[in-house]
């Protein structure tokens, strides 16, 4: 039988093992097998370096036996390797230290003593499970095995291990690689030898890349290095060309969108405004806003990311181009993620304009407009107001959480829509906006404080146009930040107690981060997304990360005298405004808080942030966390406790933490260290995505490269007439959950 993509596995692999294809990995296909691609490859005689094992990995390794043992579990005595198979049904311990000629890495085997007979002495095998800590030695529990200098083999089994290079594909302990590659061979045995390719000739000849039926060949029984660069290379190029030509197609939507232009206007607002300005704009602010003033006079709407580390300016930068759309005649809405800090925007606004946002009022200037307030704690009088303000376009500004979007607001004539503090802007958000604004849409400019590279920005956001400040104002207090090994030196962290006390004792506040509430609701950090899920797999598993509660109750001894409170997200509403309040205030010492306290936060008199179990959580969340202190002319500091042990990866990370303030260099260490689809936004739910080869952080020049060849595919085809393949590629990418990021810009 002849396989096509599209044929089930199941005609070719036996129903038992295409069932375990289909429950473990979700594969069904024989289009899907095959591009299930090798992780890395096994240069023949070649054993993995076990230093670049990390805790949490699903590893292949291939090493050698250095020693064996095996104990009985009950009376814990070492049983003679002649006596082993007796013990086949009791309860024993294997051990098997093996080697890759540097270090040594345990395995351990429950219940199957015969493995000592096999695994004996200078044996070389290859070992597959999850790498774990036991006792602080690196172990893969009952991984799978399979010796390589096995005798006893079949004809397709030996020529299977006399290939160059053994494909080692991301697998389980019910699918082994070894499982995986022998099906592969099958289906790839009876493939087609002419495919249908989501690439089109033209092009595979142009970038001189390999042809599909070649590639999938190469990509699994590659007989060279250069056979396997050649066929990643190729697919690179396949999942970029599907990618932007759903970018290219998306754009050509948008281009066809209308907005009022809102060309700057000489003697408003806006020039009086700066004229009070009580410093000057940074070189960058300057730039951005003159980018953003040429976007605003077109008749296609903006769509801007903002970006700048906290502290940066980027307020300014908004309230500037909210007021040349106010002067222009349009509205602007500012939306913030919470409603503190939807408030808090107010407030700043209000304060920055002065009587410029007293029309109306005794004392308003002689050009003036209103600043309104929309968010859903709001009084019903006071809401009514807001409302009507912004019906009418008596406020040229309104300041609202996202929630606004969806509320029955309606405006006069909406302009610009700022959003703070997010990457993404979606489709339904935009098209929500469009229904406030008639058939125009509004120029949205979105704000972030974290950071994405080039490349991100670029496939992320298709064309959406990127700005950047670059350097903070001056004046700024620096953050020094140190990380405190608790494990390794536990007085250090009594001395960061004691750092604590002498803050305060300076009359400064000290913010406490833990990853979790701890008030026993299940899974409760997860739920309010309070830290990297993931991550935390690469800490220390031996235990649950410690909590706001665990935390609060140590302190009121270890800092007994003083004002320790805890803040938490889910803490009734009230009560978390009282506690910022009175810590605003200046009446509490120390805040006990999970990462509610991320954003929305503004007190200058915090000098010093704990961050409790650092390891949990991401770089670049750590950074954003720790730009809470060091606001005012306070000098900040940041102690990052850990239990890891200094050496590994994880701690390695936290080492960038703390010795760099550069939020873009954070961000693509943070990026390097995750996997594709999570630099994409996608869940980790596991579920198969569309990118498997490309990264968005190395392949700039393969993406550049698809991009134009997108572009002018759709230029003249949109609807693909012409690209069948490549038509039913953009397809499946967009009913597959990589593209929700795409659905999110
Ligand atoms: P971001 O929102 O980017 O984190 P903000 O807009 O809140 O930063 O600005 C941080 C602080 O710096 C604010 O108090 C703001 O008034 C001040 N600021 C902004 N631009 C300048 C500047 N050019 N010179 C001096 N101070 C500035
Ligand atoms: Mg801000």
């Amino acid at each position: 039988m002849k396989a096509d993509m599209d044929r089930k596995l199941r005609d070719f692999l036996g129903a038992r093992t295409a069932r375990t294809f289909a429950d473990v990995l979700g594969l069904e296909t024989v289009g899907e097998l095959l591009r299930h691609y090798p992780r890395r490859y096994l240069k023949k005689g070649e054993l993995t370096p076990f230093d670049e094992l990390e805790v949490g990995d699903q590893a292949t390794v291939n090493g050698r036996v250095k020693k064996v043992t095996v104990r009985s579990l009950d009376t814990k005595a070492e049983i003679p390797l002649t006596d082993v198979q007796k013990w086949a049904r009791r309860k024993t311990l294997t051990k098997v230290v093996v080697t890759d000629g540097r270090r040594d890495l345990e395995l351990a085997f429950f219940n199957q003593p015969w493995l000592a007979t096999k695994l004996t002495p200078g044996t070389a095998a290859l070992f597959w499970g999850e790498v774990t800590m036991f006792r602080d030695i690196m172990q893969l529990k009952s991984p799978g095995t399979e010796i390589l200098d096995d005798e006893d083999l079949s004809e397709a089994e030996i020529e299977r291990r006399a290939r160059p290079f053994r494909p080692l594909y991301p697998a389980t302990a019910k699918l082994p690689t070894a499982t995986i590659e022998r099906s592969v061979k099958i289906v790839l045995d009876s493939l087609d030898e002419t495919l249908d390719d989501p690439v089109p000739e033209l092009v595979l000849r142009r970038e001189k890349l390999l042809g599909l039926r070649e590639a999938l060949q190469k990509v699994h029984l590659p007989e060279t290095e250069k056979d396997i660069r050649d066929a990643q290379q190729r697919f690179r190029f396949e999942e970029a060309l599907v990618m932007q030509t759903i970018l290219a197609q998306r754009r050509a939507v948008t281009d066809a969108l209308n907005a009022v232009p809102r060309p700057r206007t000489a003697g408003g607002m806006l020039d009086e405004f700066d004229q009070r300005l009580p410093f000057t704009l940074t070189e960058g602010q300057a730039e951005v806003c003159e980018e953003i003033f040429a976007d605003l006079a077109r008749p296609h709407p903006m769509h801007r990311l903002l970006q700048g580390e906290v502290g940066s300016g980027k307020t300014v930068v908004a309230l500037r181009a909210m007021l040349s759309v106010v002067d222009a005649g349009g509205q602007a809405v500012l939306l913030a993620p919470t409603e503190v800090l939807a408030s808090q925007h107010h407030k700043t606004l209000t304060k920055m304009l002065g009587d410029l946002a007293e029309e109306g009022m005794l004392g308003g200037a002689e050009r003036a407009t209103r600043v309104g307030l929309l968010t859903g704690s709001l009084g019903a009088a006071a809401r009514r107001t807001a409302m009507l303000d912004a019906a009418s376009g008596a406020a040229g500004i309104v300041v609202g959480t996202h929630a606004l979007l969806e509320d029955k607001v309606q405006f006069a004539d909406l302009g610009l829509v700022v959003v703070d503090e997010q990457h993404r802007f979606g489709v339904e958000q935009r098209a929500a906006l469009s229904q406030k604004s008639g058939e125009n849409t509004p120029h949205v400019l979105v704000m972030t404080a974290t950071p994405i590279p080039r490349t991100v920005a670029m496939t992320v956001f298709g064309d959406l146009a990127v700005s950047t400040l670059t350097e903070l104002p001056a004046g700024r207090s620096p953050i020094q930040s140190s990380v405190v090994p608790a494990k390794e030196k536990p007085d250090w962290l009594q001395r960061a107690w004691q750092r604590v006390r002498e803050e305060v004792g300076k009359g400064h506040q000290v913010y406490v981060v833990c990853p979790r509430i701890g008030d026993d609701v299940k899974n409760a950090a997860d739920e309010e997304g309070e830290f990297v899920a993931g991550d935390e797999e690469k800490s220390s598993k031996a235990r649950p990360p410690i909590s706001v509660l665990q935390v609060a109750e140590a302190l009121a001894e270890v800092l007994h005298d003083l004002r320790v409170e805890i803040l938490h997200g889910r803490l009734p509403a009230e009560e978390k405004d009282a506690v910022m309040s009175r810590f605003a205030a200046g009446e509490i010492d120390v805040l006990v808080a999970t990462t509610v306290i991320e954003v929305g936060v503004d007190v200058p008199n915090a000098s010093t942030m704990v961050i409790m179990d650092a390891d949990r959580f991401g770089i670049s969340q750590l950074h954003q966390l720790r730009g809470r202190v060091g606001r005012g002319r306070v000098p900040g500091l940041c102690l990052l406790v850990t239990d890891l042990w200094p050496g590994s990866k994880s701690y390695g990370r936290l080492d960038a933490v703390a010795s760099t303030t550069d939020g873009f260099e954070l961000s693509r260490i943070d990026l390097e260290t995750r996997r594709e689809g999570d630099v994409l936004g996608v869940a980790q739910s596991g579920r198969r995505s569309s990118l498997k080869l490309l990264s968005v952080l190395r392949d700039e020049e393969v993406i550049l490269a698809a991009r134009q060849v997108a572009n002018s595919i759709v230029s003249v085809d949109p609807e693909l007439a012409g690209y069948p393949t490549l038509r039913s590629f953009v397809r499946s990418a967009l009913e597959s959950e990589t593209t929700e990021y795409l659905e999110k810009t």
